[in-house]
């Protein structure tokens, strides 16, 4: 039987199946056909990955893409392809008044799978540099509830960002109606941590599957107590089924706070870029660029892919369906090749670390689609000059380091 398209020879990585180890890759009407060593079988495509690592599709849960109506969403749809994520989550962009935009816009012409969390603040993260919830009428859960219960195949979930900055005097109430909004279409929470709310305080609302967001960060009411020890709390949240994601960002992913956490035997989950206008010059570029920092921190491979695909795929309730290349699943795939040399990596403090392995994509297939970096670089370098356009605009917000300089893993 022939098939459509052969990725022969890779070290297949699939945490989802427990899979480790060499196999060819055969995909057929769009879907992964099968996986096994060394198939024979015509194709109309082979392509040949001998020497490189084969994983499922990445899914990065966390990242901004409504661009051109919010101040730091960007056009990713070409980024995604140039660099192994198959599907893209908005961690709460729109709100219920322009979830509609956000679909007809981003979601419908995207190449990439969009999904989006949605934000509990009406006008969603408009003007990310403003408190959405400093005005607590922004909130609607009725209105909220709405729009997921219409579009269940694209809304994840409901968004709220809990820092003074964004919440005001409001404490966490923006978390409360958050949690009721979810609880009227038995969806899931994602809470961005901050300064200036106390994080015990957010973490005994949140239920099973409810997700943490900015799990490393450093800029106050983190994860760490005085004596660099987890705090019982996160723990304690941890065993109750609280998922806890990176979302690393221009102010969210800090060494001192994610080496210490390390060393207590405490990781994320969910590995995310928080990708956005402000994010994507310095220091965050891309997923497995944001993945080799961890991998350089001592995290298997297995692991980072494990957090890129199957741990994503069931913080959105979507186990079985997305994050795994299971024959008869959607043909989602990416390749990457793991070089050995001396890297430099940088955290949203300007903190850098060296580092001695980089995942680096090769290839990305979007449906039994085959996109390489390079015959991107176009799209990409029209991506980066629109965010730079939008950064003359706003200005950099909160000092966060943001170097407008080429795309690392592309554009040269
Ligand atoms: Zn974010």
């Amino acid at each position: 039987m022939a098939c459509d398209l052969l990725l022969k020879g890779a070290t297949v990585v699939d945490p989802s199946q427990n899979m480790h180890g060499i196999f060819d890759v055969a995909i057929t009407d769009r879907k992964i056909e099968r996986i096994e060593s060394d198939i024979q079988d015509e194709a109309q495509q082979i392509i040949d990955v001998a020497g490189k690592y084969l994983t499922p599709g990445w899914i990065d849960l966390h990242a901004h893409v409504y661009a051109g109506a919010t101040t730091f969403g960007i056009k990713a749809d070409a980024l995604c392809l140039a660099t192994g994520v198959t599907t893209i989550v908005d961690a709460g962009s729109p709100g219920w008044t322009n979830l509609r935009g956000f679909l007809e816009y981003i979601v419908e012409p995207s190449r990439t799978r969009v999904l989006t969390f949605v934000h509990i603040s009406s006008i969603g993260l408009l003007n990310s540099m403003r408190g959405e919830m400093e005005d607590i009428r922004n909130a609607d859960p009725e209105h909220t509830a709405r729009v997921i219960a219409m579009w269940p195949e694209t809304c994840t979930g409901v968004k709220v960002r809990q820092g003074a900055l964004q919440v005001g005097d409001n404490g966490v109430e923006p978390l409360n109606l958050a949690i009721q909004a979810a609880e009227m279409v038995d969806t899931r929470v994602m809470v961005h941590i901050d300064k200036g709310v106390s994080l015990p305080s957010i973490l005994e609302r949140l239920r099973p599957g409810d997700i943490v967001t900015h799990c490393y960060q450093g800029k106050g009411d983190h994860i760490l107590d005085g004596h660099d020890e987890v705090i019982p709390e996160v723990y304690e949240a941890r065993r109750r089924g609280i998922i806890f994601d990176l979302g690393h960002g221009a102010g969210s992913f800090h060494y001192g706070i994610a080496l210490k956490a390390f060393e207590r035997g405490f990781y994320s989950d969910v590995i995310s870029t928080d990708l956005h206008v402000y994010s994507i010059f310095d220091p965050v570029y891309s997923l497995p660029e944001t993945a080799s920092k961890l991998l350089n921190m001592g995290l298997e491979f297995e692991e980072v892919v494990r957090q890129t695909t199957v741990n994503p795929a069931r913080a959105i309730g979507q186990e079985g369906q997305l994050g795994t290349i299971k024959p008869g699943s959607e043909a989602d795939v990416a390749v990457f090749d793991i070089p050995d040399g001396d890297f430099i990596f940088t955290d949203s403090h300007g903190r850098q670390e060296s580092g001695n392995r980089k995942i680096e994509p090769y290839l990305t297939v979007r449906k039994g689609d085959v996109f390489y970096p390079e015959t991107l670089k176009t799209e990409v370098k029209e991506t980066l000059r629109r965010a730079a356009e939008m950064i003359e605009i706003t200005g950099v917000p909160y000092g966060a380091i943001r170097e407008i300089k080429p795309y690392k893993p592309i554009v040269e």
